[in-house]
């Protein structure tokens, strides 16, 4: 066995096939699967959250899989390099949910896109000032009012153009909100809302309107 076998699992990080030596990260059945996704409202994404996609940022957020991270990296990267952008900051949690899942894969993954892009990584420029609820399963509205002013500036990066990055985007209101602090506390130049994945609008949960009353139009 070889030391990069030794390192990298010789896995599918998406199925966990086993791969044969010199093949790519992903295997043929699950690359053809990937949905690239390039954009989502005002974000810049990667990759769609749904199917192979979806279960690559699981597996990197809730196990930890650093290679199902690096193939959804690639595609991320490629998109935020020809942005002109010159350093990156990660949408924080607080540090009940980051004690909960026992490390922060935003902070992770900022992290690794800064290593891959050459970006200067920013710390400790936004703060989380109270816990909030997963943003899965509620409504528009409900995401709006979970995340309305949860975030706190904590340094400036005048003159500086921003990659704000998290995770998944669904209907953008984290990072929306993240921007407004980011723009109103740091004074930078200019700032690029960036996620790993996009949840494609048609998959986006509305509970309020499947269950609420229904318009006379
Ligand atoms: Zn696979």
């Amino acid at each position: 066995m070889s030391l990069l076998e030794l390192l990298v699992p010789s896995i599918c990080p998406a199925c966990d096939r086993p791969r044969r030596p010199g093949e790519l990260l992903l295997c043929p059945t699950c690359a053809r699967e990937l949905r690239p996704l390039r954009g989502l409202g005002l974000a810049v994404t990667a990759v769609a959250y749904e199917g192979v996609g979806r279960s690559l940022l699981r597996r990197f957020k809730f196990e930890g899989r650093s290679d199902a991270l690096a193939v959804l990296l690639e595609p991320l990267a490629e998109r935020v390099r020809p942005l002109g952008a010159d350093c990156i900051v990660a949408v924080p949690r607080h540090r009940t949910r980051v004690r909960e899942l026992g490390s922060d894969p935003v902070w992770t993954l900022a992290r690794a896109l800064a290593r891959k892009t050459g970006l200067e990584l920013c710390p400790r420029v936004l703060k989380r000032t109270r816990p909030t609820v997963p943003q899965a399963g509620l409504s528009i509205a409900e995401r709006q009012r979970n995340v309305r002013q949860s975030f706190r500036g904590r340094r400036q990066l005048r003159g500086r153009r921003v990659l704000l990055v998290d995770d998944v985007t669904t209907t953008g209101a984290t990072l929306r909100e993240a921007a407004i602090e980011l723009r109103r506390a740091a004074k930078p130049e200019s700032v690029i809302p960036v996620a790993l994945a996009g949840t494609p609008p048609r998959t986006i949960e509305r509970p309020a309107l499947e269950t609420g009353p229904r318009s006379a139009l």
